[in-house]
């Protein structure tokens, strides 16, 4: 049973919001569209585990796909997917990268177009999330349950390759249609139960309870200020922001296509690069049209709770609210 399913990461939704949002000249772009690319593939990547989970014969275990966890204030552990039963836990890793893979002690050595690149090595950070997982249970049920991790090479074109004397990374190393027999040999080997229903119910809860999403600041990243940022309503089909509000229509002027929904992408937009807060002022120069009352009707009906009295009344943006808009 899927306890927590995954949600399009914040940064590839922030990465798209600025792409909508600079000039097309703007000399960050590519950097910007490559950083996309590469946040794409590892959200495929991760995806691509499912189909081979879903695969597992049915039996009472609990999957949670994408779990960030504080260790410590500002610190966390983040596992791409965790499979928890009442007898053992698995943690899978999703790597997808294109080439030849060589997993050395301590790094992983990406070979692509000729092109060397170093990487942290993907087995630490498998086994650091079993740690800390592991520790999160002797807290909170003083328990310890067997447990082991998997690096998942979802790429099925990349070679990988493993440093001869690394054992751990040749046991751990694997790509996704193994995860099936791997998955039944563990199991066989684990065959008693550690947690009982109220122990396992409880962990479930206190994982969903301690996940959070990570808000990456991407505008410090790529050294953007919001000043760069341009206003106005985006239109999908020509890619420019040129939607306005005709009558009751808003539509393109580039290319004459209507959208009713360019406003709350527009809102999502501000939410992601600009603040989680909003005022009609704030939100008339952001989508460029000066009614004060076409504006508060529309922030009115979007249902979002917000402080302050009529004048400088400030909505308030969630993750939350985005995340049922999308
Ligand atoms: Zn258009």
């Amino acid at each position: 049973m899927i306890k927590k399913y995954r949600t399009i990461p914040i940064k590839i939704l922030i990465l798209e919001a600025l792409l909508r949002r600079l000039p097309e000249n703007h000399p960050k772009r590519p950097k910007i569209r490559e950083e996309l690319v590469r946040s794409y593939a590892g959200y495929r990547g991760e995806e691509s585990l499912d189909y081979y989970l879903a695969q597992l014969p049915p039996d009472n275990y609990y999957i949670f796909q994408d779990l960030r966890i504080p260790i410590s204030k500002d610190t966390y552990f983040q596992i791409d997917i965790l499979l928890l039963t009442r007898r053992y836990f698995i943690i899978y890793e999703a790597k997808n990268m294109l080439g030849t893979l060589f997993f050395d002690f301590n790094q992983l050595v990406r070979t692509y177009e000729e092109k060397e690149e170093i990487f942290p090595d993907p087995i630490v950070q498998v086994q650091n999330q079993q740690y800390h997982l592991d520790n999160l249970l002797k807290k909170h049920l003083n328990k310890t349950v067997p447990n082991t991790s998997f690096v998942v090479v979802t790429n099925p074109s990349s070679k990988i390759e493993i440093n001869s004397q690394y054992h751990v990374a040749k046991q751990k190393v694997i790509r996704n249609p193994a995860i099936l027999p791997r998955f039944v040999t563990y199991s066989r080997q684990h065959p008693t139960d550690i947690l009982d229903d109220r122990e396992l119910q409880k962990i479930t809860r206190l994982l969903l309870k301690f996940h959070t999403p990570s808000q990456p600041d991407i505008l410090s990243q790529f050294q953007i200020s919001i000043d760069e940022i341009l206003p106005g309503l985006y239109c999908d089909r020509c890619m420019s922001l040129s939607i306005v509000k005709v009558d009751r229509t808003w539509k393109c002027q580039q290319c004459g296509i209507e959208n009713d929904k360019a406003f709350i992408q527009a809102i999502i937009d501000y939410f992601l690069l600009i603040g989680a807060t909003i005022t009609n002022q704030q939100c008339r120069a952001f989508i460029q049209h000066s009614s004060i009352y076409v504006v508060s009707r529309l922030l009115r009906s979007l249902k979002l709770p917000y402080k302050g009295s009529t004048k400088g009344r400030a909505y308030q943006l969630s993750l939350h609210d985005l995340q049922k808009w999308l």
